[in-house]
């Protein structure tokens, strides 16, 4: 029987024969040009960071260090806004000072490039390189960030692989993503997660690995428990228009999350003829980049956006409004616990509103506000 190398895939029906030789289909679109087996001697990895970690993170950084050493995995499982990246910084300056090569994986490339420049900024005098979708022109450095669907190009490679959002779409539950990833790891990972699943905490536990967690955010504020509005999407419509007003007369930038294109769109027809100075953002406008880049310089009053905002954006004041919560599909549980984390990440401003505007409170909503109530009682 035929058992794919690289993905371990051996059902029938994604195996193809091309001249009498079977191939694997389940992951055939993971192939291109791959990582060299380049030196890598032990460099300094001075760190430079524009505040300091607090005493948790600190503690938390220096276990992730020792396990690391030690060779025992770490699952790190801490709340939106807790500063999780930064207390893997440790690691990876460890990993540098000793030749070792280091990843750092996440689902999503607008993430991947956003963490980017902060590493820049966080490991002044070290190479890092970003490795994603059509930006893979260099694949070797002192720290490798790539999406997880970029892992292919590095086969049994990474001494120290952290990943970051493992319970994110589209890496969860995607058996090739998780097969590339663990093939691409030779050495020790840290995974990270505000939302980890109930499965992946139990293999922690039985494999003797560590779960670290750090359940409150560094600032030591607790996460704004989101407030629900139950009424049907026209009134919907108009509670979000006299909130945006609300908010614009304060100065408070406002991400409104639609749960598809059709509705992202469709609501901005509406709001915009009564609050100026927004726009929308999705996965298929070809400008995205330009209005996020807009909206964080503070430029418009606010974004109507599908979840393509959900993860990975940090900005000062933003308050949190989601138009029709109560969709399923889109939006379970750690989406919503996952949005509701974009409120009071900033130092200076830790406080916000998320609202969720239904029909009808779905179960979904009510364990994302009871998750955040539990997350806030370690404060
Ligand atoms: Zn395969």
């Amino acid at each position: 029987m035929f058992v794919c190398p690289r993905c371990g895939n051996k059902e029938e029906k994604y195996i193809g024969y091309k001249n009498g030789e079977a191939y694997c289909r389940k992951c055939i679109i993971f192939s291109g040009e791959e990582a060299r087996d380049v030196p890598h001697p032990p460099k300094k990895a001075p760190l430079s960071l524009a505040y300091k970690l607090s005493e948790e993170q600190s503690e938390l950084s220096r276990k992730i260090v020792e396990n690391f050493v030690k060779g025992v995995d770490t699952l790190v499982y801490a709340v939106c806004g807790s500063g999780k990246t930064e207390i893997s910084y440790g690691v990876l300056a460890y990993a540098i000072s000793h030749g070792l090569r280091a990843g750092f994986a996440l689902p999503r490339r607008d993430v991947v490039i956003e963490l980017y420049w902060r590493m820049m900024k966080a490991f002044p005098n070290n190479k890092i390189v970003a490795v994603y979708g059509d930006h893979h022109r260099r694949l070797e450095g002192d720290i490798v960030i790539l999406t997880t669907h970029q892992l292919y190009r590095y086969p049994d490679y990474f001494d120290l692989l952290v990943m970051d959002e493992i319970d994110a779409f589209p890496f969860k539950g995607n058996d090739v993503l998780i097969a590339l990833y663990k093939k691409s790891l030779r050495g020790h990972c840290v995974l990270m997660s505000a939302t980890p699943s109930k499965a992946i905490l139990k293999e922690f536990h039985k494999k003797n690995h560590e779960v670290l967690e750090l359940m409150t955010r560094f600032h030591k504020k607790p996460i704004p428990v989101p407030k629900v509005s139950l009424s049907i999407p026209l009134f919907q419509t108009l509670k979000i228009i006299k909130k945006l007003r609300e908010y614009k007369k304060e100065g408070k930038p406002c991400f409104v999350f639609a749960p598809t294109i059709v509705l992202c769109e469709s609501l901005f027809e509406k709001v915009s003829l009564a609050v100026k100075n927004g726009s929308y953002v999705h996965s298929e406008r070809p400008d995205k980049e330009n209005v996020i880049d807009d909206f964080k310089k503070g430029k418009l009053d606010f974004l109507i956006t599908t979840s393509v905002l959900e993860r990975g954006v940090t900005i000062k004041n933003l308050q949190v409004l989601v138009f029709h919560a109560d969709n399923k599909s889109i939006y379970d549980s750690s989406t919503l616990i996952q949005i509701s984390g974009r409120v009071g990440r900033k130092m200076d401003s830790p406080n916000g509103e998320v609202v969720f505007f239904a029909q009808k409170q779905t179960e979904e909503m009510t364990d994302a506000i009871r998750k955040i109530e539990h997350y806030n009682t370690f404060l």
